[in-house]
């Protein structure tokens, strides 16, 4: 930028290099933190790992007064705590973990002023009890993490957050900056209109994840090709493997474990002790894959999950993104894998068929998903199809599946004929399998008990395989050229649509079945690598014995490894080789405050190599 700073520009600037380490603001984070440091309201819409957190916290350091934080995440709170009281700013949180008197005593730093952040659950500061403390609390500002909470018809909707319109009512001076990384225009528009936020300024960064590499595979046997996926590319990598169901994600956790990959099971059905011990231990070590239903990793902000798998299909593009998102926050390379099969067309559509919701709902519910769907079938670059998902246009990426392997598409309206007639003949009352043994001509009893194969259509199609036509039944009931009947067996109807494409008056354009590859070992690129591949032979011992300093480092302070530090302060610090405290404190992520309490070991520690 040309324009000289002002004086608050200037210390929000310096705060970001002395207090947190960091050169310069990203993106449009200048512009955030100058915004409410001046007292105004702010929607702010950024992907996950886009620094959100400091859009916050640096105004909450510069205005007079507490900061307050709304979020959903208790279990997180303490390690966001944590990492702030690393770097050397007055952070708390009030929330039913803690006991009463510990309670007390930080009522009574917040009426003096004496934190700059307190973190705070919606269902607590909606208490009469926490109104009444804030308002004799000196405030700095009102963040609102997490802000799609307020969304009925999102999957994270927490009903208290409709309530958190009080804070304007009642603290109109107080600036509020409502954070989420959920995109689409209806999210959107519920939280200006849910939290009173029509006069705040709008932030949209672009959501583009380019370090993540997206892939949809055909889905034939998950739980093998999945371990395929981990073995080849992710050996000792920190992932999350997410399942819809409890039973499943235990049975993937013992899978894994039964294979040699230390994985661990999280969802809601678990004791809530043993729920916590896990989020702790695949926070806190390095290559723990967690297998989750999506109960798990809102707010997690480990910077190393090198991949996120899908062995269900999400029920919608902003639930993948969000989850995918959990993916190399570091900006190191990662995987956003998933399988995904007829079945899990079927399943969601029953899903959403057999919910108790009103018919509003439902239909938002299924327009979510097939647009979900359509990302499943897109014969163009994914990232294009996501981001235009959320309204913003690019360019085919070279880093996803289709455009790295581009599918062929044919024209697949012979095929579909033979699927849709055959569907006919059977009188729609008979599911997927049968219709498939038809068409390819297998003499099953129930064939033969039903007399299919006196008919017409008995093995027209006894070219392909069953996987074949499985994939191609799934694009049409994805597309809406067959209806599954979920009271009857699931058995497959005929729709308005199917009529055209079965009198040729409309052409299908399908996906070419592709058999699933055997992942290969080779093309591995984990973030290792990635590492090593920065750092001669000298500095990846630096880096190596940096790494076990920091494992003692965060035992000893009973925290995250990445509490300390980030894997890439680690490796700048392994390349720059500093011999003073000086030279260490131009280190991306070495603040003030972690040059005072680090500093000296870490430079005796350089200086043995040197
Ligand atoms: P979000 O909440 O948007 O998901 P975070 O606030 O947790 O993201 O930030 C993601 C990561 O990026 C964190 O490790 C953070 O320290 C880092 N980060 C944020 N802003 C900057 C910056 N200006 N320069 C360098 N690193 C940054
Ligand atoms: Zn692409």
């Amino acid at each position: 930028m040309s324009t000289p700073l002002d004086a608050k520009q200037e210390q929000a600037l310096h705060l970001l290099q002395t207090v947190f380490g960091y050169p310069a603001f990203r993106s449009q984070q200048a512009q955030i933190v100058d915004h409410v440091v001046n007292g105004g309201d702010a929607l702010v819409l950024m992907p996950t790992g886009g620094g959100k957190s400091l859009c916050y916290q640096i105004p909450a350091l510069i205005r007079q007064g507490v900061g307050i934080v709304v979020s959903p995440l208790i279990a997180l709170m303490q390690d966001q705590v944590d990492a702030l009281a690393e770097v050397g700013v007055r952070a708390a949180f009030l929330n039913s973990t803690q006991s009463f008197d510990e309670a007390m005593r930080i009522e009574r730093l917040m009426r003096a002023g004496e934190l700059d952040l307190v973190y705070i659950a919606p269902e607590r500061l909606m208490t009469h009890r926490c109104l009444e403390l804030l308002s004799v609390t000196p405030l700095a500002l009102f963040a609102i993490d997490e802000a799609h909470c307020v969304s009925q018809w999102g999957h994270d909707f927490r009903p208290e957050y409709i309530k958190l319109s009080v804070l304007h009512e009642r603290f109109p001076d107080v600036p509020r900056i409502a954070l989420t990384a959920t995109a689409d225009q209806q999210t959107r528009d519920e939280i200006i209109h849910r939290l009173q936020l029509e006069d705040a300024l709008q932030f949209v960064s672009s959501f583009d994840r380019p370090n993540i590499r997206y892939q949809i595979v055909e889905k034939a046997n998950g739980k093998k090709q999945l371990l395929d996926f981990i073995q080849a590319q992710h050996s000792g990598d920190a992932g999350i493997v997410y399942c819809l169901s409890r039973k499943k994600v235990e049975e993937m956790a013992e899978f894994l474990n039964e294979n040699g990959i230390t994985a661990l099971p999280y969802h809601a059905g678990m004791e809530q002790s043993e729920r916590y011990r896990n989020q702790a231990r695949f926070l806190r070590e390095d290559s723990i894959v967690m297998t989750a239903t999506i109960a798990f990793g809102m707010g997690i902000d480990k910077p190393d999950v090198r991949f996120v798998a899908h062995l269900d299909l999400p029920k919608s593009i902003e639930g993948y993104y969000q989850e995918t998102g959990r993916a190399g926050r570091d900006g190191a390379t990662a995987n956003a894998w998933m399988a995904y099969g007829l079945q899990d067309v079927v399943q969601q559509r029953r899903m959403i068929d057999e919910s108790e919701a009103n018919e509003a709902y439902k239909r938002i519910l299924g327009a979510k998903l097939d647009a979900m769907l359509g990302l499943c079938e897109t014969l163009n670059c994914r990232r294009v199809h996501i981001l235009d998902y959320f309204g913003q246009h690019s360019k085919a990426c070279g880093n996803c599946d289709t455009c790295l392997s581009p599918p062929i598409s044919f024209d697949g309206s012979v095929a579909a004929q033979k699927i849709l007639s055959t569907i006919y003949r059977v009188d729609q009352r008979f599911a997927a399998g049968h219709v498939i043994d038809v068409i390819r001509g297998i003499d099953t009893d129930r064939v033969k008990q039903w007399r299919h194969d006196q008919l017409s259509t008995y093995g027209i199609g006894s070219d392909k395989s069953e996987a074949e036509w499985r994939a191609l039944l799934r694009q049409m009931i994805a597309l809406g050229l067959v209806a599954v009947d979920y009271e009857n067996f699931s058995s497959l109807k005929l729709t308005e649509e199917s009529r055209a494409v079965l009198r040729g008056e409309t052409k299908v354009q399908l996906r070419q079945y592709k058999k699933a590859e055997k992942a290969v070992k080779h093309k591995r690129q984990s973030a290792k690598d990635f590492a090593e591949a920065n750092l001669d032979d000298v500095e990846q011992k630096i880096f190596e014995r940096l790494r076990w300093w920091r494992v003692e480092t965060a035992k000893a302070h009973n925290t995250a490894a990445f509490i300390i530090f980030h894997d890439s302060t680690l490796r700048e610090i392994a390349k720059a080789k500093p011999r003073s405290l000086e030279d260490l404190r131009g280190v991306t992520g070495v603040g003030a405050k972690k040059l005072e309490s680090y500093g000296e070991e870490l430079v005796s520690l350089i200086a043995e190599f040197l």
